[in-house]
Formats: C-alpha cells, structure tokens, sequence
C-alpha cells in the first residue's frame, strides 16, 4: 500500500501561531473573498487546486445542508485569480449521485458559468491508504482525486451532527473516502480501553493523514440541532479560514457556541499533534470576531427526546439510514402511529449493531436484516423513504426520489 499525508499545508504563516480568518455580514461571495483576499495565496500558482465541497446530499440551496453555491463561486474566482487550476469533486453518501448532488444544491450551475471540471470521486479507483498509529482503523480507502490534485481545499458547512457534536472541516474530509468505504467508520466495534465512540476515534485517526492543506468553512446558513440533514437551518452569514483545520474547526465551534475540547474528534486528533484547538493558540483576524458568535442549538442527547414514544435502536448505523429516518420522522414522527393503532411505543431498528429487537419492531435499511422476521423488515442500502411508507401503510407509494430533501413535498401528498 502507497502511504499518503495531505498533512502539510504549503501555506504561509506570518507567525508561530496558526491564524484563523473570520468574515461575517457581507453574503457568501465577499465573506468568502474577503477571508481568502487576506492570505498569501502565491502557493497556489500553477497548482492544481481541488475545492472538497460537501455536496453529499440533494438538497436545495439555502437549507444548510450542503454548501453554499457562492462560496464555492468565490473559491474558484480567488484561486483562478492567484494562477490556479482548479475542480470541485465529491463522493456523497450512500444512495446519492454526485452529479444529482451538485445540480441540486446549485453547485453545478456556477460551475457551468464559469468551466469549471466537476468531478464524480466515487467514478473511478480508490487507493488504499494506510494509516500508521490508527486506533479504530488502519487504513482508508481514498479517490484517486485526492492525490493527483496538488492541493485539497475542504469546503464544509457550519453544523451540528448528531453523532460526532459538530461536523466541519476535519470531518468534511470523509467525503473523500471511496464510495461505501464511508460506511466503514460507522460500523466499528468499540476500542477497548477508550470511552470515546469508535466514529471519533477513527475520524481523528483519519485526520493524520488526510487533513486539507487550507480549510473555508461556510456558516452562511448552518444547521442547528439535528445535523447532518434534519436539523434546522440557521442564517449567519460568517465565513472561516484558515491552513490549520483543527483551528479552523476550533474557531468555528466558538462562534457556534460550543469548544473543540467537548468535541471528541477535534480532541483527540489535537492531542495527537495535528493541529491547534487551544483557542489562546491560535491567532485570529480580526480581533472582534467574538461579536458574531451565535449559539447553535445543540444536537438532543437522544432521539427519544425528540420522539417521546418512539423508540430509536441505533447501533453503528451510517449518515444514509440515520438521514433517511430522521427525515421521515421529522416530518411524520406523529402520523407513523396511524399505523401501528395497537402500540403505545414504536421500535425502530438502523444499523448493524443491534444484536436483538422486540418483537414489532420496524427495521429499516440492510444492515438490519438479520431482524426481519422480528417485524417489518425495509431493505434498502439505505432505503428511500417511499420505501416506509409503503411498508407501514400498506399502499403504494407515488415517489421515487424520496429520501432527498427536495422529496419532502412528494412525500406529503402521500399522506395526504
Ligand atoms: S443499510 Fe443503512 S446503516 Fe446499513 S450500510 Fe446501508 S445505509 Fe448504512
């Protein structure tokens, strides 16, 4: 196995400290060019520059799920400008098509405009990478695209995540894992002798070799509560830089209200030396960023919170089956006990790592099928959701593209 590291970022520092560029209140574009405008972009020159948006879901524009069109719209403009090649490549998640992704969050028409090569990662080979030291995992299956780009910008959004406290821009490096490899991190057993979950360890362990060499974090709208996908979208209009990603990351969980060291992936990968999240570490521009926090909702501890009488069984599930369900629950969490008139409490099963379920229970997505003769048994790798409906209902559904945010209204005529 080839070893790889994207770990040393050819960007300039003007101190010792790493050095984080916050812009707010000016709309995507010039936050977005005003941050990169501050830096010493000369690295770039004649470089080919890959933009690691997150686009791993079909979602509209605005709904702080994937990252704003506009953003990207600047990244391109700025390192052109410098003397760069750049393209914009994603591998979404499990049941999304990249280019789907990329015309539905509106990346592909600013690319369009402006000829800029979208790239689907998942389309060709992965490499594996090992991973020396790894914990949870001791290798990844990387696109190809990583290493043939000389530089890697990761381009997330600014939101909370249900299962790993925030998802920024050392996270938003997963979407560079070859097609279900993603999944792998979400099905690992528990590291004996650590109370951390398995994602987070193995997340920090990826981090030591495919960290980005420069990280733009989009808080235009962010996502409060239930991230990824089913929280809510939150306007802020802030924009984050910066070559050391962790305090790229640190900052940003600042100005949403929480720190790094409550994030588990973020401490640990900082602990093991790959970047800075000590905030009195890191130098920020300008000095009065504190007047743009704004507190992000934070995920519920559990879900029962959420759905008082549903009960969620999730055991190592992945962001496809707990995107899927969380959806429908939002929207229909009320209406699922139309159908199941006898129970007071609902069960339902996601991932792999349910060893037993109650009788009844609804068991949603491949992973569970060990199950399916406990009660209803949906396949699907992940599942859409007309997929539910028609299981729980009884009827046909009228959709086939459900499962995506822009489904949701689709979805609502069938129950209407
Ligand atoms: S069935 Fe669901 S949890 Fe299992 S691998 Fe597929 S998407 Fe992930």
């Amino acid at each position: 196995m080839k070893p790889i590291r994207l770990s040393d970022s050819p960007f300039k520092m003007i101190s010792k400290l790493p050095i984080v560029y916050v812009t707010a209140r000016n709309g995507p574009y010039f936050n977005t060019c005003a941050a990169l405008t501050q830096m010493d972009l000369s690295p770039v020159q004649g470089k080919r520059v890959l933009l690691k948006p997150n686009a791993g879901r079909v979602a509209p524009p605005g709904s702080g799920i994937t990252t704003h069109p506009q953003v990207i719209a600047a990244a391109i403009d700025i390192f052109r400008k410098a003397g760069a090649e750049v393209a914009i490549g994603e591998s979404p998640i499990m049941g999304v098509k990249t280019m789907d992704a990329f015309d539905a969050i509106g990346i592909a028409s600013i690319a369009r405009e402006r000829d800029c090569p979208l790239i689907d990662m998942d389309a060709r080979r992965y490499i594996e990478a090992p991973i020396p030291g790894g914990i949870a995992i001791d290798s990844i299956k990387v696109c190809l695209e990583v290493l043939e780009y000389d530089l890697v910008i990761s381009i997330p959004v600014m939101k909370m995540h249900m299962h790993t406290g925030v998802t920024l821009s050392v996270k938003n490096m997963k979407g560079c894992l070859w097609r279900r490899s993603k999944v792998d991190l979400h099905m690992l057993p528990p590291v004996k002798g650590r109370c951390e979950k398995p994602i987070d360890i193995a997340i920090a362990d990826m981090s030591s070799i495919l960290r980005p060499h420069l990280s733009i974090i989009d808080g235009t709208i962010g996502m409060e509560g239930m991230g990824p996908s089913a929280g809510k979208a939150k306007p802020f209009d802030v924009i984050v830089v910066s070559a050391d990603p962790f305090a790229a990351d640190s900052i940003s969980c600042e100005l949403m209200g929480t720190h790094a060291k409550d994030i588990p992936h973020l401490r640990i990968g900082s602990e093991r030396g790959y970047g800075v999240t000590d905030i009195d570490s890191i130098m920020v521009k300008p000095d009065n960023w504190h007047d743009w926090i704004s507190p992000f909702e934070p995920p519920p501890d559990n879900l029962k919170i959420e759905f008082p009488n549903i009960k969620i069984l999730d055991k190592n599930s992945c962001s496809a089956c707990q995107s899927t369900l969380l959806l429908f629950l939002k929207h229909y969490g009320n209406r699922i006990f139309d159908y199941f008139p006898s129970n007071s409490n609902v069960c339902i099963a996601i991932g792999k790592g349910n060893e037993d379920v109650p009788d009844g229970t609804l068991c949603i997505g491949n992973c569970t099928a060990p199950h399916k003769e406990k009660g209803t048994f949906i396949p699907g790798c992940p599942p859409v959701s007309s997929r539910i409906l028609t299981a729980i209902s009884g009827k046909p559904s009228i959709d086939s593209e459900d499962g995506h945010i822009e489904g949701q209204d689709k979805i609502r005529n069938h129950f209407s």
